[in-house]
């Protein structure tokens, strides 16, 4: 290890920082915001440096550096000069703040863009709220002490209220809920509750989960999914968390839907951190309402977490815009589940507005849909789409009038989830899959024509 981490308290002690442009405010602001009394100046003089903790040199010229750095070397003070190790008796590491925890990260001056690289990954898998955490077991930290006054009983507990439920509600916003968490540990030493979170998966590409998805699989001990949740997804969860498959082909359920329910509320009961992943987004048309009010009513804590809905990202990569200035004001989506064979919908509305419609489930009951918004005046040449395993880099589509969809589907189908979407915006966008195979565009999509 070439530096020693360290971290320091500058609360109301001053920092001299040399230069006033870009770089120098850049500096300046993180030491601000610690505390410090920072004093910016363009020039240097070593009567500057009296009673100062720490030197920057940034963006003054380099005679001023050079006296700065010498001054302080003599004078016992650390410096760091911008971009310039020879002028460093101390390095700045990059910062992720979640106050009050702090992580920095160094290449040791090797290499700080890997550094920055690296603080980006970190940010994303801490949750803004860490912070908040913290406070919270700050705030009942004397209290732990004195209720727990055994070493290993208090770390147990505490691993057990930071690492579980306690912070699985602050993260979902729940301050008071956490709080209470807190206090019914210090009370009891009943073991751990479970906690159930349903988590939209997106459409089946891993990097469409949301980061809070993510960590949420992190720190699963049981995952349940069904068939929508493609292995990519499920590669992203803890390698020794159970997985249960309960299925849910259309009209071939693997498990009913009750039977779901009382898995999961049984899971929850055991004490363990249950994920119960579901395509897309949870309350789009996945039954997720359902499973929430079933743990609710059983008295099992509920997280539900956004997912990219199959809509979303259909159209996106395919270059389809959902509204449109000129021709869709909004966006309806629909079910094309049939009940007893029938479609029950209700057209006049859809075809009356202007609107994009996106139809989950729909690609069977095509032709009645069809039939059904024809009737009610939808013109019959209406630009529509249909998008297979939309938002992964096996999405493939099929464009045309409403009217050629359904005589072209069930030969171009292979049988994997399909959206269907119609109204006067499919036609618009920018649609380069037409021509350009699905894979070819990931990474690409937005990359404008003329650099
Ligand atoms: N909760 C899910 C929808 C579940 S209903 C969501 O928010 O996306 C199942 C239907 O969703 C499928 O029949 C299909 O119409 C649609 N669907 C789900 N994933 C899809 C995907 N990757 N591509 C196209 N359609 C998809």
């Amino acid at each position: 290890m070439r530096h020693f981490p360290l971290f320091m308290d500058l609360r109301g002690r001053r920092v001299l920082v040399l230069g006033t442009g870009k770089v120098a405010h850049r500096k300046a602001e993180p030491l601000a915001r610690a505390g410090a009394v920072v004093e910016m100046a363009d020039r240097f003089d070593a009567g500057q440096l009296a009673g100062c903790a720490l030197a920057i040199g940034a963006d003054a010229a380099e005679t001023e550096l050079v006296a700065l750095f010498e001054a302080a070397r003599a004078a016992g003070i650390p410096v760091n000069t911008v971009d310039r190790p020879a002028l460093c008796s101390f390095i700045t590491p990059a910062i992720i703040d979640r106050d009050p925890i702090t992580i920095a990260v160094s290449s040791g001056g090797a290499a700080p863009v890997l550094a920055r690289l690296l603080r980006a990954k970190i940010e994303a898998l801490i949750p803004p709220a860490y912070g908040r955490l913290a406070t919270l077991a700050d705030s009942f930290k004397a209290e732990i002490r004195r209720r727990l006054p055994d070493m290993g009983l208090r770390r147990r507990v505490l691993e057990r209220l930071l690492g579980g439920r306690a912070a699985d509600l602050v993260f979902a916003g729940r301050e008071d809920a956490a709080r209470a968490e807190f206090a019914r540990a210090l009370e009891s030493d009943e073991p751990a509750r479970g906690m159930v979170a349903l988590v939209g998966a997106g459409p089946g590409a891993a990097d469409l989960l949301t980061i809070r998805a993510q960590r949420l699989l992190g720190e699963a001990d049981v995952i349940v999914h069904d068939r929508l949740v493609t292995p990519e997804v499920l590669d992203m969860a803890r390698r020794d968390a159970e997985r249960i498959y309960v299925g849910k082909a259309r009209a071939n359920h693997c498990m009913a839907q009750e039977d779901i329910n009382a898995l999961l509320v049984r899971l929850a009961r055991e004490g363990r951190k249950v994920v119960r992943l579901k395509g897309g987004d949870p309350f789009v048309f996945g039954r997720g309402g359902e499973e929430a009010e079933a743990l609710a009513e059983a008295g099992v804590d509920v997280e539900v977490v956004p997912g990219v809905t199959a809509a979303l990202a259909c159209a996106a990569q395919a270059g389809i815009p959902l509204t449109h200035r000129d021709v869709a004001r909004s966006v309806t989506f629909v079910t094309g589940h049939t009940k007893q064979g029938r479609l029950d919908m209700d057209f006049a509305p859809l075809v009356r507005s202007k609107t994009t419609l996106a139809v989950y489930m729909g690609i069977v009951s095509l032709p009645q849909l069809r039939d059904g918004l024809l009737a009610h005046g939808l013109p019959a040449g209406t630009p529509a789409a249909l998008i297979e395993r939309g938002g992964t880099p096996r999405q493939r589509e099929l464009r045309g009038s409403l009217d050629e969809l359904v005589d072209q589907a069930a030969a171009w189908s292979t049988r994997g989830p399909t959206l269907v979407l119609i109204g006067d915006a499919v036609g618009r966008g920018v649609g380069w899959s037409r021509t350009v195979p699905a894979m070819a565009l990931v990474g690409q999509a937005f990359r404008p024509a003329v650099a």
